[in-house]
């Protein structure tokens, strides 16, 4: 039985988490962002907790050895629903929803949730009352796993974009930062283009995508800026060769601290010289709505995952946090 943890409201955008717990704690927090004017935007997990151990993730970096165990579809479609019934709190008039899977885990890691959910597509248009789908997935790890991603696109139709999270350029450093990628940068992007040239090969499948997406590009590099961890000029040099190279659009996602690492204050000069050096490609900067409850870059409603070692001073902030944004029990 699946048990309803809360809906939460960041007050300064209007973003909507709702969290629950399908059984052993095991979480699927969903977050309804408000932040496109023409469609509904949900962030949704594909594993119950991840333990891939990137170095700027808030959720993942606190030792806790807990298991990094799929969601399957039936439990997702049923909290999918309940982020997104048409409540007082949540009514919109888009027609339009992206379901994005930027959420806890890696969702090359679990294609079969991407593919069950597409296939059900259609009952979640008759439930929610959207008349077109769109979908989009973050990826630490474009390896050989993108190539059935591919061929499930392509045999599906699924208008899906990726979304690569870069970080640095540089192999050593994102071994280091991203200890779970074995992906050499160069083969990642080769993996990403050959994606994208398959995809705008499909006729059929692009008239879908361009309805739900604003480019026609299926692919997009995502750089979080980091204090003296990737925004040096060696970073900088790379990147812009590499963009050159394969010309694949960025964007810029602001960090969200966490104890150890600060924000870059590098961002306009980062854009200036890419701009620059690859005229024409698209560069874009972003600061992710819902930072208040936990939906933004990296961050997750912390509390749910990380109870057993949160101190008393943890537990204290949160149940403040919880009286000032739960909306909905
Ligand atoms: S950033 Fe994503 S892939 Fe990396 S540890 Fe966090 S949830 Fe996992």
């Amino acid at each position: 039985m699946i048990k309803n943890l809360g809906t939460f409201k960041d007050f300064s955008d209007g973003t909507l988490k709702t969290v629950f717990d399908v059984g052993d704690k095991k979480i699927i927090e969903m977050s309804l962002l408000f932040n496109k004017a023409d469609k509904d935007v949900v962030c949704v997990p594909t594993h119950h907790f991840c333990n891939l151990g990137c170095k700027m993730c808030h959720l993942t970096n606190k030792g806790l050895n807990k298991k990094m165990t799929p969601i399957n579809s039936e439990d997702f479609m049923e909290c999918l629903y309940k982020s997104l019934t048409k409540d007082n709190i949540r009514k919109t008039d888009k027609d339009k929803l992206l379901i994005s899977f930027m959420g806890v885990g890696e969702p090359l890691l679990n294609l079969k949730l991407i593919e069950e959910v597409y296939k059900k597509e259609n009952i979640i248009k008759e439930k929610l009352g959207y008349k077109d789908i769109g979908y989009a997935i973050a990826t630490m790890m474009p390896n050989d796993n993108i190539l059935k991603l591919k061929e499930m696109v392509c045999r599906l139709n699924i208008p899906l974009k990726v979304h690569f999270s870069l970080h640095t350029p540089i192999d050593n450093e994102r071994r280091n930062l991203i200890p779970s990628t074995n992906v050499f940068v160069e083969d990642a992007l080769a993996y990403l283009v050959n994606y994208r040239n398959s995809l705008q090969s499909n006729k059929e499948l692009m008239e879908k995508y361009i309805k739900l997406h604003t480019t026609n590009d299926p692919i997009e590099i995502h750089y979080t800026l980091i204090k003296g961890v990737n925004d040096q000029k060696e970073e900088l040099t790379k990147l812009c060769e590499l963009l050159h190279k394969y010309n694949i659009p960025i964007k810029f996602i602001r960090f969200n601290p966490t104890q150890d690492m600060q924000r870059s204050e590098n961002e306009e000069k980062w854009v200036n010289k890419i701009s620059n050096s690859v005229p024409g490609l698209r560069i874009k900067t972003y600061s992710p709505p819902g930072k208040e409850v936990g939906s933004s870059c990296g961050e997750f409603t912390k509390h749910y995952y990380h109870e057993e070692i949160e101190t008393e001073t943890q537990k204290e902030e949160f149940e403040k946090w919880k009286v000032k944004h739960l909306v909905l029990e």
